[in-house]
This record gives C-alpha cells, structure tokens and sequence, in this order.
C-alpha cells in the first residue's frame, strides 16, 4: 500500500500539470481516477509526442529483457498470446488443408470453415462444432513450456494478466485462473444454452460428457441447445463492433495496460483486432518482447484505428524498446528462464505437471474401461441382482 503510494507520489511528481486535477476529486474516485489518467497521460504524449518514451532496456536482446526482470523494477508484467504458443502441443489447425482435422470436416459440407464458430450456423447444425470440439477438447493436450512459462511469472507475483487468442484453455490446464486470464475469443471452460430467455450455465465436466457420449448437448430446462462460449464472428473481419467496444473497455484492458511494465507477446501474428491493437496501449517506455517466428506488428496501418502510433520498432535508428526474439515460443522462453535462473525450475514444473496429467488420464481411463465392463455385465444378466 505504502508502495503504491509512493509510485503516486513520484508519478504526480512527474506530471506537475495534472496533479491540481487530481486534488478535486474526491477519494473514492481515486484508484480508476488515476488509471484513467494514466491511461490518457499516455496517449497524449504518445499522440502528440509530448514526452518520448524512455530507454528502459540497457540492450534491445533476451539478455536486455532479462537483466531488467532481474533488476526488480519489472513487476506487471502482460502476455499476449495467440495459436502459435499452442503448436507445440499438437493441437492441430482446423484451417489448414492436409490435417486430419481439416478433412474430418470436409464430411459435414461446411459452406466454410469459420461457419463452424457460428451461431446462426450452429443453431441449425451444430453436429460439425462438437466433432471439433471432441477433438480440440482440452484435456486432450498438455499445456507447453511456453504455457508454465507463464505459469511461473505468476507464481513469482509478477504476472498480472495473459490476454489470449486460444480457445483450448491450456492456460487454464497449466494453472493460470480466472482473474489472471482474459480468454479474448471465449473458452470451453464454461457453457450456455442458447435460448436468450434461459442462458442456463453449465459446467466444463457436464459439456465434456455431452461431448464425449457424442450427445447434442441440450438444456435440462429448456431443450435448446448448449454451446461452450466460443465467441460468434471472430475469425472473420475480426470482430463485430459490439464485441470490439466491449472488449476495448473492459475494466481489466483499461487499467492493466498503463500500469504494464514489460509486455510478452507470444505466438500471435497480431493480424485480428482488436487484439493486436493492445500492443499500443502499454506507455510508451515499456519495453516489448516479440518471442514469434517471424516479426510482425511493425506496420502502423496494420494495427488498425485503435493504434495511436503504436506500431513495433525493433530495427530503426529510433528503435528504443522492442525486442524480436525469433524462435519457437518454447525454445525462447526456456532461454529467457535460463537467463533469469529459472531453467531448472522451469524444467521441473514441466515435467511434474506432465506427469500428474498422464496419472490423471490413466485413472480416467480404468475408471471408464471398468464402467463400460459394469454396464456391459448389467446389460447381459439384467436379472442378476447379486451385489
Ligand atoms: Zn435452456
């Protein structure tokens, strides 16, 4: 408390101009009152060029990034993730022509392959969505390095939020929860029916049954259908307007981004908005990581209306704070965590978790083997009645 004090103090200090404003308003106001300033402090010197930013890293490489973690002055540090951290673990792209994914549904005629994610389309066929979702089903996976990469910033209290592309929860799987998450395009973690006038909830266990038992999943109370929430008109032209405003003001995207002091994207082509667009909302001294195999992010126009100047930089004379680290997303965290001291311990997590996840499956598995033996025994001798 007195830390966050103290950053205030220090941060009025630095913009005398603003703290008369301040002093009218009263106490309550205060916490979103600063963030809210922050937030616009930030964009004014980023629009009009007010203040550049400051040189935070000593060196725009791992090494930099790391010696600025180690130096204690990095504590909220923002992950942005996308289907490229997910690879690794296999699962498969629905999109790409040539996997087994893409041709098990070629089956159901789909008019295209992102009408699967639709509602208006689910609501007359939802066979071809639940096929997809038995075989991306989480549980399916083991969340990657790059997942308990993640898992361990927030075990050492410096991650404050990862904003993810990924509908297949691995985040999830490998320890990160609610409040540290925002799932930008919806989850299997939770499910709905689908009629406005019920929207009754249901449970990833009671979805995975349904799914697994290869049921249309229906509502107990209503009989519509009920769907993981995977957000409707994502894939194509980003999202809707709705969902684009909603998402943009959101009380965590407001308040984290200005407080971010290192921003890790990970696995992300930074192609849909407006997700890419939250690169530019960090200040304009915070340092970001591109770990990806490719660089991107750097073309202004690309990163769209909600940009404000703040397209990645990570070769020009003025490049100050971006950093590209071209590799898989695993190799680059895992040297990222030995430049931190972490590597053991990173080798570690992952091979625990790893581990409890098969003993997990392998439980799963008797369990279902010896109920399938029960009911097949039940089903053969309904008479017997003994035990
Ligand atoms: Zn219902």
């Amino acid at each position: 408390m007195s830390e966050e004090a103290s950053k205030r103090t220090q941060e009025e200090a630095d913009a005398p101009d603003l703290e008369c404003q301040s002093d009218d308003s009263s106490d309550e106001g205060d916490a979103s009152g600063d963030t809210e300033m922050d937030f616009l402090r930030s964009l004014f010197s980023r629009t009009l060029g007010l203040s550049p930013g400051e040189k935070v890293l000593d060196e725009l490489t791992l090494d930099g990034v790391a010696r600025y973690i180690l130096s204690g002055k990095c504590k909220n540090i923002i992950c942005m993730v996308g289907a490229g951290i997910s690879t690794s673990a296999g699962i498969p792209d629905f999109r790409s022509p040539g996997t087994g994914l893409y041709a098990n549904l070629q089956k159901y005629n789909l008019p295209y392959p992102e009408a699967i994610f639709q509602i208006d389309y689910f609501k007359k066929h939802p066979e071809p969505f639940f096929a997809l979702a038995r075989e991306l089903y989480p549980g399916q996976f083991k969340p990657t390095v790059c997942h308990y990469f993640m898992r361990m910033l927030k075990d050492k209290g410096l991650l404050t939020r990862c904003y993810s592309q990924n509908i297949d929860t691995l985040e999830r799987v490998a320890g990160l929860e609610g409040e540290d998450l925002i799932e930008a395009h919806g989850t299997f973690h939770t499910s709905h029916c689908v009629s406005f006038l019920c929207r009754k909830e249901y449970s990833m266990d009671w979805m995975q049954t349904k799914i697994f038992s290869e049921d249309i999943p229906k509502c107990d109370s209503c009989g519509s259908l009920v769907k993981p929430v995977i957000n409707d008109k994502i894939f194509i032209l980003g999202w809707s307007i709705p969902l684009r405003l909603k998402f943009l003001s959101s009380q965590s995207t407001f308040s984290d981004f200005p407080r971010c002091d290192l921003l890790i994207i990970m696995g992300t082509s930074l192609q849909v908005q407006p997700f890419a667009s939250l690169v530019s909302r960090v200040s304009n001294s915070c340092p970001r990581l591109l770990i990806n195999m490719e660089k991107t992010g750097q073309s202004e126009f690309g990163m769209g209306l909600f940009s404000f100047g703040g397209a990645m930089d990570f070769d020009s004379d003025k490049a100050y704070r971006d950093v590209a680290h071209l590799s898989t997303c695993d190799d680059g965290c895992m040297a990222l965590a030995e430049l931190l001291g972490w590597k053991e311990e990173l080798e570690q997590m992952v091979k625990r978790e790893h581990a409890l996840i098969d003993s997990k499956d392998a439980k799963k598995k008797d369990k279902e083997a010896s109920q399938n033996s029960k009911s097949t025994g039940a089903e053969a001798g309904k008479s017997d009645k003994t035990e």
